[in-house]
């Protein structure tokens, strides 16, 4: 029996957890779980799946949260320094680091000093500190497994393998906005943008897949979890979703893991590795499964892609300011104070004007990121 601890059990992907959860009783157990403001959904899913542990980040939330509980042996607690503590305890097995954005950094961090296997959907973790959460990782045999379905792709390639690669290919759906032209891209919505095609997912990486910052990322994620230069990622637009990514190795020959897009088949996997379990999920349709088309990304078009690139080059406290800026442009678009085509322009100024470190210790990007975030919500003021 694994125990488990959940970040984020009421989100998208958090949610899907449970479900992969509820469908292994036998093998595991959802120890801790967390939520930010949706404290209704937090009392529900621990009623249901009794877990030992309960955060509520959302600090003004605690009172109703541990008065819905106390007739039951969970401890409740609030606030973010909480979710450092519950990821030390020595019950647990496993961290799925399913919250979202920058707040993922500090008790990801707890999690591997404490030696916990690390079930990373997190993704922001990487990209903000990939050299020193992976160089973390390795001194504290604390091993990361991928949930992004693309990483988890290129993970499952690259089982049984000893060669070295010769590239990976990182697919990308494209998003809703692949074919618009720039002045169709002017005139983006929050609400065109929140309708992805293949994935329903948090509105924050759903908005970052439609600018396709979210594939900016997870280059940055590929480079840390399997230590490849940015030269030896392409990206590749697939828009049906069905190749998940591949590896090339040095004979020319590629793998590539497919399969219906459905997140609970990384999740599983990152709590099963190096077993694979049953699963009552869809299966592929091969004959029905026509017209998988392949192309090249528009760096013109979705700029956010160009900087991320741009920022791996560069390094230091760069994707840090990256990550910082999208986080305050991305809600800022949602909210309707940002067009489309000014998030990238706010993040590329923010980013030519926050201080530079080029091997930042975790207090200097805390820091940097106060900066950033500071000098992106004036330019987007301006
Ligand atoms: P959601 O927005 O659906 O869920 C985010 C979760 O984090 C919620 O439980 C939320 O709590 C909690 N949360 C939000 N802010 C904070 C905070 N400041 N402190 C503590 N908890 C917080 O996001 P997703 O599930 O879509 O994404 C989660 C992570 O997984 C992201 O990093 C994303 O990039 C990555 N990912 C997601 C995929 C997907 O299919 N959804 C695919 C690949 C990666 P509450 O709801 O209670 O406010
Ligand atoms: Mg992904």
């Amino acid at each position: 029996m694994k125990k488990i601890a959940i970040l984020g059990s009421t989100g998208s992907i958090g949610t899907q957890a449970l479900q992969v959860i509820a469908e292994h009783p036998d093998l595991y157990e959802a120890y801790v779980l967390t939520a930010n403001s949706q404290a209704d959904l937090l009392i529900e899913q621990a009623r249901r799946f009794r877990p030992a542990q309960v955060v509520i980040a959302g600090e003004s939330l605690y009172g109703r949260v541990s008065e819905a509980l106390n007739d039951l042996p969970i401890q409740v607690y609030a606030g973010a320094d909480a979710l450092e503590q519950v990821v030390q305890n020595g019950e647990v097995d496993i961290v799925l680091t399913a919250l979202v954005g920058f707040a993922g950094l500090r008790p990801t961090v707890a999690a591997i000093r404490s030696h916990k296997q690390i079930a990373l959907a997190n993704k922001e973790t990487l990209v903000v500190a990939g050299e020193l959460v992976t160089q973390l990782a390795y001194e504290n045999h604390a091993a990361i497994l991928p949930v992004d379905s693309e990483h988890s792709a290129i993970f499952q390639c690259l089982m049984g393998e000893q060669s070295e690669i010769e590239k990976i290919i990182l697919t990308a759906s494209g998003g809703p906005f692949r074919k618009f032209t720039m002045d169709e891209l002017k005139t983006v919505t929050p609400a065109m943008a929140l309708k992805h095609p293949n994935w329903d997912m948090g509105a924050k990486i759903t908005i970052d897949s439609a600018t396709m910052m979210n594939k900016g990322f997870e280059v940055i994620e590929a480079k840390w979890l399997f230590g490849v230069e940015a030269a030896d990622i392409q990206v590749v637009v697939h828009p049906q979703s069905v190749v998940h990514s591949a590896v090339q190795y040095r004979d020319g020959a590629v793998k590539a893991q497919l399969g219906v897009p459905d997140m609970r088949v990384p999740i599983q996997l990152a709590f099963s590795y190096p077993q694979r379990l049953a699963s009552s999920f869809d299966r592929l349709d091969w004959y029905h499964m026509t017209d998988l088309t392949f192309e090249a990304p528009d760096l013109d078009k979705f700029r956010c892609l160009a900087l991320a690139f741009e920022a791996l080059q560069r390094g230091g406290t760069v994707p840090c300011v990256l990550n910082a800026a999208n986080e305050v442009v991305n809600l800022a678009f949602r909210q309707e104070r940002c067009s489309f085509l000014q998030m990238p322009e706010i993040i590329e100024q923010t980013i030519a004007s926050t201080t530079f470190i080029a091997n930042p210790s975790l207090d200097d990007y805390f820091a940097v990121d106060a900066e950033a975030r500071r000098r992106a919500l004036s330019l987007l003021n301006h």
